[in-house]
């Protein structure tokens, strides 16, 4: 693969490794954060812009779509023509589907490609890419997502890899407040844990929350139920992917109920139950020290 001229913009806790990624593969990376964070053998660039002069690819890694916006509205005028604009973080549908029209009233290509792999998935390179954009674009980037992740799959156009993201999350969300509650339910009525798991695993019961992220303590693999519950995936992370999808839900008149459940506990458990800072699965503490009414 030839050496390309890249400019990364976002070096948060994801941004920073997978820039990394990047440039230990060979690539010129300039990176920009405002915050002044770096990046192993990353380039700083003084702005947004200096970052994607000449680049032939841009990445973004920011926390929400309002930043994205931003950030594209001072990156594609001082991105080449021909070169793409390629977002990884998780937004809505609508702000990708927003850039993708400024990108191509411009002549740059655009993918939306949320990511599923975390913190660990961005350091080791093992990230799952969610894709959305034209073929081109997604053909033209495939070999940087190779680096950067273990699989990238393509959705469809342009908005397709944050639906992907958002309704993925949802399930996964909904799946674990259940997995949760049936352990609470199961405590209370006397039933050991090891066997509820034994059971639920190899019935259709199983799931991704109970099988390999199991809640519980000393049952399962190990996840970070084995870790006091630190993150993993925190629980406000969780919070802002369920808002996600009940905006999009709402803005494509989709009826999405046990979504809207789901924000709605992770939204009590992260503001008015200290679930801030500790990972999505500790909804199973939180049922344990409730009451059928409580
Ligand atoms: P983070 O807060 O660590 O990083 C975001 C970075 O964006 C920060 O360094 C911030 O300074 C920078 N930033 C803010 N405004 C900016 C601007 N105007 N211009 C340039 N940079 C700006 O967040 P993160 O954990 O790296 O997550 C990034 C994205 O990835 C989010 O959308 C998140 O939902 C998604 N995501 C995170 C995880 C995870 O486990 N952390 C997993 C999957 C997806």
């Amino acid at each position: 693969m030839s050496s390309f001229k890249i400019g990364f913009i976002g070096l948060g806790n994801m941004g920073a490794p997978m820039a990394a990624n990047l440039a230990a593969a060979g690539h010129d990376v300039a990176g920009f954060d405002p915050a002044g964070t770096t990046a192993k053998g990353v380039t700083v660039a003084a702005s947004a812009e200096a970052a994607c002069a000449d680049a032939d690819f841009v990445f973004t890694m920011l926390p929400n779509g309002a930043i994205l916006r931003s950030v594209a509205a001072q990156a594609l005028p001082a991105m080449k023509k021909g070169a793409t604009l390629v977002d990884c973080s998780t937004v809505d549908v609508d702000s990708a589907r927003a850039v993708d029209a400024q990108a191509s009233e411009l002549g740059i290509g655009f993918v939306d490609a949320p990511v599923s792999g975390g913190i660990g998935g961005a350091a080791g390179g093992t990230l799952t890419f969610m894709a959305g954009g034209s073929d081109a674009a997604f053909a033209a980037t495939q070999g940087l997502f190779d680096i950067m992740g273990q699989k990238a799959v393509h959705c469809g156009q342009a908005g397709a890899g944050q639906a992907a993201k958002i309704c993925n999350n949802m399930i996964l969300g909904v799946t674990m407040i259940a997995t949760c509650e049936a352990f609470a339910l199961a405590d209370k009525l006397g039933l050991d844990r090891q066997k509820m798991f034994d059971v639920a695993s190899t019935s259709s019961g199983s799931s991704w929350s109970m099988n390999t992220y199991c809640p519980a303590p000393g049952v399962g693999p190990q996840s970070p139920a084995d870790n006091g519950y630190t993150p993993g995936f925190a629980a406000e992370l969780m919070l802002k992917d369920l808002g996600l999808s009940q905006q999009a839900a709402e803005a494509a008149d989709a009826d999405t109920p046990m979504g809207a459940l789901a924000r709605s506990l992770y939204t009590q458990f992260v503001e008015n139950e200290d679930g801030r800072g500790k990972d999505f699965s500790a909804m199973l503490p939180r049922f344990e020290t409730r009451g059928h009414n409580s």
